[in-house]
């Protein structure tokens, strides 16, 4: 369903950042009747956003009903971009696009309902399983925010859909009346600082989830760090249902084994669930079950979505198997906690690893070093990735670039090295690619290419 086109009539707004989230919402606002102008620093962005249709000019605040500003922009620390600072000078709201597409919802007469996931690590992952489990459950579903759609660009959905946002911190700082009716905080790790001034900042930052959430609503609070935990302690006064979940041990939804549970019985099995490895998977799936309980949805349809779950790429993705090797591509692990979760997830793998790496290296993935039958290394800082390898004694080789790894990996794992050849390159792509997701398809694309001829029957070994 379209939002009517006179919601927001006779309402003023700015977007400032016209990137992936502000240009739909500038243009998503003027489509609901509202005068909006758009901003953004960078001729080219402004440029795009006169060719898609919206008023480009530097808004004048005193004018506004509320600024909406990207995500990508700061509006305290480290520093208010200045068009942040004359708003909050003006009193004028600095709001985020999901808080005015709960406003327009509602201004439409919906009472659908709000999921929201937040979370150092995760969030993705339980955001798509949760709209998986509720789209296989027959519920109108619309998910986007942080990653995937922006929010305002999500239709609009009838009396018994179901809104899954994916939350960063960045829009959690920013909302006013938006109330979700189930909502999750995964887990809590140094991250964003600079944003949030400290560690208690950033927590304040992702509690705020919970905020306006009544005895109807269910707070899901992740149970394995102990920040989080100390985040649930303190919900426990709170008038929404608090639901512990957790990835490792007991919490009200825990996994026995392959089983998740809660005190009333299992709930879904995870062995199935290929695209779901790893007791990091475990904390998205218990999650995304306790919400889903929490909006309603059977026992039989959570396990169900759970077991159908395609998984995201470019995370832990199975792309290709070839003669029994299978191509893992988890390119979107950018650093070396990331890299740990897909290490922890195989015995014996081939590894391409390399690109721009983090500080600290690849120091810290040292229990995991015997597992690596070869490391197959590229891009700019294989040198520093090389020489912590050589000081464990892990076989390595400086390829260059991912066609090299890729093909020089096949080799290694079909002559028995390992089952898997696992891209998780615990660096950043900069160096050689466009971003992480080039990166994946480009090895997506090279692991294909030797599925298919390994594939073909008149292949050498065939003959
Ligand atoms: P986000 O959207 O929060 O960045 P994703 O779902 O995209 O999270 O997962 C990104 C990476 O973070 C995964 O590849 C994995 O390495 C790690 N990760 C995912 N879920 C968790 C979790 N619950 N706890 C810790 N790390 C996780």
């Amino acid at each position: 369903m379209m939002f009517p086109r006179d919601i927001f009539a006779g309402r003023r707004f700015a977007v400032v950042g016209l990137g992936r989230n502000g240009l739909p919402a500038a243009q998503a606002l003027q489509a609901m009747g509202a005068g909006v102008v758009a901003w953004d620093d960078k001729p080219a962005a402004r440029e795009a956003a006169v060719a898609a249709g919206v008023t480009v000019a530097r808004p004048e605040v005193a004018e506004l009903e509320a600024l909406v500003l990207s995500p990508g922009i700061p509006h305290r620390l480290p520093s208010a971009h200045p068009i942040a600072a004359q708003a909050r000078a003006a009193g004028v709201p600095i709001l985020s696009d999901a808080e005015l597409l709960f406003r327009a919802v509602r201004a439409a007469g919906s009472a659908a309902r709000f999921a929201g996931i937040t979370g150092t690590n995760g969030k993705s992952t339980t955001t798509a399983l949760l709209a998986h489990i509720l789209e296989g459950a027959g519920r109108p579903v619309a998910a986007g925010g942080n990653l995937g759609t922006a929010a305002l660009a999500l239709p609009l959905l009838p009396q018994d859909g179901v809104y899954v946002l994916e939350m960063s911190s960045y829009m959690l700082e920013r909302l006013e009346t938006i109330r979700f009716d189930a909502a999750a905080m995964l887990n809590l790790s140094a991250d964003h600082i600079d944003r949030h001034g400290d560690m208690a900042g950033y927590a304040r930052a992702k509690r705020a989830i919970f905020e306006r959430q009544t005895a109807a609503d269910t707070a899901v609070v992740g149970f394995d760090d102990a920040l989080s935990r100390e985040m649930a302690r303190t919900l426990r006064g709170a008038a929404a249902r608090l639901v512990t979940v957790s990835g490792e041990g007991p919490a009200d939804v825990w996994a026995e084994g392959t089983m998740l549970r809660d005190a009333d019985g299992p709930i879904a099995d995870l062995a199935p669930a290929r695209a779901l490895p790893g007791a990091h998977n475990t904390q998205n799936a218990a999650a995304a079950a306790a919400l889903a309980l929490a909006l309603g949805v059977s026992r039989a349809d959570i396990a169900a979505g759970i077991a159908s779950y395609p998984g995201l790429a470019h995370r832990q993705e199975r792309v290709a198997e070839a003669g029994g090797v299978l191509f893992i591509n988890d390119s979107k692990a950018t650093n070396a906690d990331s890299t740990a979760r897909a290490l922890g997830c195989h015995d014996r793998v081939v590894w391409i690893a390399g690109g721009m790496a983090k500080a600290g290296g690849i120091e810290s993935l040292h229990p995991f070093f015997p597992r690596i039958a070869l490391a197959l290394l590229i891009g700019r800082d294989a040198d520093m990735l090389a020489a912590t390898l050589a000081t464990h004694g892990v076989p390595f080789r400086d390829v260059g670039t991912l066609e090299a790894a890729v093909a020089q990996g096949w080799e290694a794992a079909r002559g028995g090295a390992a089952p898997v050849v696992l891209l998780s390159p615990a660096c950043a792509s900069w160096d050689q690619f466009t971003g992480f997701d080039q990166r994946g398809d480009r090895f997506r694309a090279l692991a294909g290419a030797i599925a298919e001829a390994a594939a073909r029957p008149t292949s050498a070994e065939g003959a």
